[in-house]
């Protein structure tokens, strides 16, 4: 891809410097694959010379003007898409279906120039392919924000020939996909956008929030992965064209895409990184609301809610605490998966003791719409006022348990109520690899 940046230099000549990080999201390469780099003001062509420096954000490239530039100055450079065989998540462009897609971090080398007002991000498609469209998270086909260009940094991008899900212009849910996707890329959208309707409707916090669900079905093997952007509203959902990956499960893309969108309600802890909350929370409700609302059948949501319990369960880690698990490797997946099967049987549980005394009046998210509401005003949610809140709900034993339980290790039983009436938990002896541990098998009723 070719970037080109159009940056106004308004102040006295100064020589301009820009930088980029060797790797974004400590995987995607950025600075030290950047070719073709050129800059010209008024004056003419510029010449460039680099350096490796140590930015807050971890090692960079740093680019510097062998002269003082003023007015308008353009830089343009090069960069490779990134490999489909590059695995976690999925920061780098790649290529789909004549287009592109991925996340502006792995893309912009960035001029550090104090004091720019306004930063827009715009696509220029006239290269590719005829009856191509570009979306960019935060805007529509571009983006505008008003202060310094590290604001157009962690956005999900893509464009080519795109598939757009919306029915109305101005809606406030938008999917688009790019590629040849294994299922019905218009069923899909439009079942997403039910899923989208449930959540903020349930949630209830933040209304009807604009949302942009871009799904890219890539040239390659690939299987479901979603990564989210709370901030931007937005998740890029990666498939596998069926042409290189036959037989993929439609419903673990439902249960990614409804797991991704849950995030922008779930939101983040405050003052820690607290998976427990934030992938526990998602998949509780990620694992329940669809089928609750109808919109998944309940033998799909017993799977899913099967898988992530076996998760926990079945781990080597199901009884070390938050802290030893939070400080494990994040290439350890058996043990990074605990805190999100541990966060949904806790909440699994919760959900259910609310229930029952408030004879069906109230849901685990109906008690937990205060606590999001002052997130909402600027009170960041942070383990005080959660164990505050879990107090005036449940009372002191219940920040006993919640203690002993999800934060030390202890292993959580199942509530006969947990997950409604819908589903019950028998215990089993269940394996794992060569390991036979005590866990759960779950029937639907
Ligand atoms: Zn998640």
């Amino acid at each position: 891809m070719v970037i080109e940046e159009r940056i106004i230099m308004a102040g006295p000549p100064q020589r301009l410097t820009l930088t980029a990080p060797v790797r974004f999201a400590g995987m995607v390469s950025v600075g030290s694959v950047v070719s073709d780099f050129t800059v010209v003001d008024a004056g003419g062509w510029a010449g460039t010379s680099t350096s490796e420096v140590t930015t807050p954000a971890g090692p960079a490239r740093r680019w510097t003007s062998d002269r003082v530039l003023s007015g308008n100055v353009i830089v343009r450079y090069r960069l490779p898409l990134t490999p489909f065989a590059q695995g976690g998540p999925p920061y780098g462009m790649k290529a789909a279906g004549f287009g592109v897609a991925g996340n502006s971090g792995s893309l912009l080398v960035l001029p550090e120039l104090q004091g720019l007002r306004r930063s827009t991000l715009r696509w220029d498609l006239s290269r590719i392919t005829s009856g191509s469209s570009g979306v960019i998270a935060g805007g529509t086909d571009m983006l505008i924000a008003n202060g310094s260009p590290e604001l157009l940094i962690d956005r999900w991008l893509m464009a080519g020939p795109l598939k757009a899900g919306q029915k109305r212009p101005g809606d406030r849910f938008n999917a688009y996909t790019l590629g040849a996707p294994p299922f019905d890329a218009t069923a899909m959208m439009a079942w997403s956008r039910r899923v989208y309707t449930s959540l903020a409707d349930t949630f209830g916090y933040l209304g009807k929030p604009r949302y942009l669900l871009a799904i890219r079905a890539l040239d390659a093997p690939s299987f479901a992965t979603g990564t989210t952007s709370i901030a931007n509203g937005a998740s890029l959902i990666t498939v596998g064209s069926p042409t290189y990956l036959p037989g993929q499960d439609v419903e673990r893309v439902k249960s990614t895409i409804a797991h991704e969108m849950t995030h922008n309600w779930v939101g983040q802890f405050g003052d820690r990184p607290a998976p427990w909350f934030n992938e526990g929370l998602t998949v509780y409700v990620s694992a329940t609301l669809p089928c609750e609302l109808g919109l998944r059948e309940w033998s799909d949501c017993v799977n899913e809610i099967g898988k992530w319990a076996n998760d926990y369960y079945g781990s080597q880690a199901r009884n070390w605490t938050m802290d030893r698990i939070e400080a494990t490797p994040f290439a350890h997946e058996d043990v990074r998966r605990v805190p999100y099967g541990r966060g949904m049987m806790y909440f699994a549980n919760l959900d259910a003791q609310i229930r029952t005394v408030s004879n069906g009046r109230r849901t685990l998210l109906t008690a937990l719409r205060p606590l999001f509401e002052e997130r909402r005003a600027g009170q960041s949610l942070t383990m005080q006022r959660w164990e505050a809140w879990l107090k005036r709900e449940r009372g002191p034993e219940a920040v006993a348990s919640f203690r002993d339980t999800v934060l030390e290790g202890s292993m959580i039983v199942p509530a006969p109520n947990a997950f409604g009436d819908r589903l019950r938990a028998h215990p089993a002896h269940s394996t794992s690899g060569d390991r036979i541990y005590d866990g759960y098998e779950w029937q639907a009723n």
